[in-house]
Parts: structure tokens; sequence; C-alpha cells
């Protein structure tokens, strides 16, 4: 049997609608139903003519994950749906229904993550598999389908599921383009976000083929040695190469562009005045903002423990009386593991293990 074609393969689609004579109307009907407004599999097929919905159905594949399980937050407004991947691992993304009404969607772009960073529990998942491009939208198009099965709609992206984005990056940049591109999905891009540890070169070459498309660094401290002992990527990409990258980001984004600096609140660690003082003196000339975010404590890592709300709070205000732009995340889905660096799958590691041999590791950059 011949391999049906992703929903997502414009060219492949586009020749199967000739040999099935569908006419570009009806298939652009059915792309838009399903991809921009979130209908079921069976409204979106019903925009076909009857006589070839069947075949199409039959040739092209319309989900490369399948929702393993959906867990809906007693708390706030976030559910984690679970995916298991064609080769059957599980991965997350996260639908944060935010107060003022602005639905965003957190997305993986792997299973796993090389970059091991000490706080993040899918870093501690000893595996790092690169996402497909169907693997990554098709996280989009579902979520957008269980929202407006609830009359919501997906205003932002974000990618800050499992994963270093720029560890994919041929992929992401085709998700990218598939998650613009006006006959699929026509998501501004000025909502999409990519957040990343801080590769500085892949961090350029991003933005220069997407200048609108927003991007965070998650730096965390801006002591280097500090950052070495959180991120064991910050040996091999220092600060000030960082500073420079983010400097010509500023230079190649569009003038209403900032970088977003995220900066995890870890209790004796990064939180005295002092480093605030560093981060005020990092991003000096820089157009940002700093995203404050309470950290989330983790089994793997007992040693690191939030910094306290007085002191959080205080760190903000020292910020943004040096005139920085501040913000201090919440966070959401606590309670269903849901929140920045619970999306961890322990069978991942098992299964991992039994298909491979050996944990995988993605080369980094
Ligand atoms: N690899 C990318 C994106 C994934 S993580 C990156 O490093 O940016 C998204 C954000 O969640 C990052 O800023 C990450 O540092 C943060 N994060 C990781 N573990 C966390 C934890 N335990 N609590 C709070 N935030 C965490």
């Amino acid at each position: 049997m011949i391999k049906p074609a992703s929903i997502y393969e414009t060219r492949n689609i586009d020749q199967l609608r000739r040999e099935l004579r569908l006419d570009p109307q009806s298939l652009r009907r059915f792309r838009n139903a399903l991809l921009k407004h979130g209908q079921s599999d069976s409204d979106a097929l019903s925009e076909l003519p009857p006589e070839a919905r069947d075949a199409f159905a039959n040739q092209v594949e319309l989900h490369a994950l399948q929702l393993h399980s959906r867990s809906d937050s007693q708390q706030d407004g976030a559910s984690k749906l679970l995916f298991r991947t064609r080769a059957g691992m599980l991965i997350e993304s996260v639908i944060l229904r935010i107060a003022t009404g602005r639905t965003t969607l957190c997305v993986s772009s792997q299973v796993g993550c090389a970059a091991a960073c000490d706080f993040c529990a899918t870093g501690k998942m000893g595996i790092a598999q690169n996402l497909s491009p169907a693997e990554i939208l098709d996280q989009v198009a579902q979520a957008r389908q269980a929202l407006a099965a609830e009359g919501r709609k997906l205003r932002n992206l974000v990618f800050m599921g499992m994963g270093e984005p720029l560890h994919n990056e041929e992929n992401l940049y085709t998700t990218l383009e598939a998650l613009t591109a006006p006959e699929l999905f026509h998501q501004p891009p000025s909502r999409i976000l990519v957040s990343t540890v801080g590769l500085p070169e892949a961090m350029i070459r991003s933005a220069r083929r997407f200048p609108a498309v927003n991007l965070a660094l998650s730096l965390h401290s801006a002591n280097q040695q500090t950052r070495e002992q959180i991120i064991p990527l910050a040996r091999r990409y220092p600060l000030d190469e960082l500073r420079r990258a983010v400097s010509e980001l500023n230079r190649i984004q569009p003038p209403n562009t900032e970088v977003m600096v995220e900066y995890l609140m870890l209790d004796g660690m990064n939180d005295s005045p002092e480093a605030a003082r560093e981060l005020i003196d990092w991003v000096e000339g820089l157009r940002v903002h700093i995203n404050l975010i309470p950290f989330n404590t983790i089994d793997d890592a007992p040693h690191l423990t939030g910094s306290g709300r007085e002191t959080r709070e205080a760190f903000g205000a020292q910020l943004k009386a040096a005139g920085l732009k501040t913000t201090i995340r919440y966070s959401l889905g606590a309670d269903v593991a849901a929140a920045c660096g619970q999306l961890v799958r322990k069978e991942n590691r098992r299964t991992a293990m039994a298909t491979a041999g050996a944990p995988s590791q993605q080369p980094s950059s």
C-alpha cells in the first residue's frame, strides 16, 4: 500500500486532488474547516463531494498523533493533552485558558531533550528524539478541535513544551511555514513564540527566516558561573555570545518586537539583589522584556527550590525600578502535572530503551 500523504504536504495533496478530480474550492473548504476552524474530522470531510470522501480519507493522513488521554485542571484553565507518536512515544501539549480569554497552546518539539537543564523534568528523561513537522502541527490541529468543541479559539502558540526547538531546526522551520501559510493554519507569526535554551547561531538563523516570530531566551542567570551550574549548554554558548545574538535579533526583527528573556527564580541561586543587578547590566541596551518564572518543583531535582513570592516580587521591583519591562509569570496546570518542567513521561525512557537498545541523543549544534 502507498503511504498516505500527510494533510500538510500540500504538493502531494494537490496531486491527489487532481487524481480524484476534486475541485480546488472544496479542498480549500475542507482544509479551512479542519485547520483554521477546528471542526471535527467528519464535519471537515463533509466539505468534500460525497463521491470523493472515502477515497480522500483513505489516502490522506489527517492526524500524525493519537490522543492518548486528556486531563483538565480542577484549579485553573489548563488542560493537558497526552499524545502517542507513531513510534509509540508519549508527548504532551498544554492548553492554557488564560483569564483574559486568550487561549494559548504550549507545544512540544521533541520527545525528551538533549539540553539536560538541571531544573527541567524533560531534560531528565535521558532521550531526545525529534518530532516531525506533522507531529508538531497535529498538536495544534487537535487542540484547535478540542477548543472549538467548547466554543473557544486558539490565539497564541508557544514552543515551551518538551524539547529544544532549535535542536530540531529544519522541522521547526517547516512547521513555522505551515503554521503561517494562508492555505493551512494562517497563524499570524506575531502570535507564535519559540523558546530556546540559547543557541546563538540558530537564534539568528531563525530570526532571519521568520523575523516576525517571537523568540524567548531561557537565560535564568546573567552570571556565567551560575548559568553553567544549571544549564550544561551554557559552557558552549557563553553569556557574551548570547548577548550579541539578542542584539542581532533586535536588528533583524520588526522594531516593535522584543526578545523575551525568561528567568526562572531559584531560591539562593539567582534571586539576590546582586543577581538582579547582573541581569540589569546584561540587558542594558537590548530590546527585551523580562519574564520572571516561578519554579515548579520536580522529583529529579530535590536540591532546587523556587524563590518565595516576596523574593520574586522584590526582584521584579528592582528590575522595574531600573526601567526594565518585567512581568511575573504565574503558573497554570500544576495539579495535572502540566506546568513547565513537569512535561515528562517515565514510560518514554522505557520505550526508547526497548526500541533502540540505548537512549538516543540528538547531536547538538
Ligand atoms: N527548550 C526550550 C523550551 C522548553 S522549556 C527552552 O529552554 O526555552 C520552556 C520554559 O520552561 C523554559 O524557559 C524553561 O527553562 C522553563 N522551565 C523548565 N523547567 C522548569 C520548571 N521546573 N519550572 C518552571 N519553569 C521551567
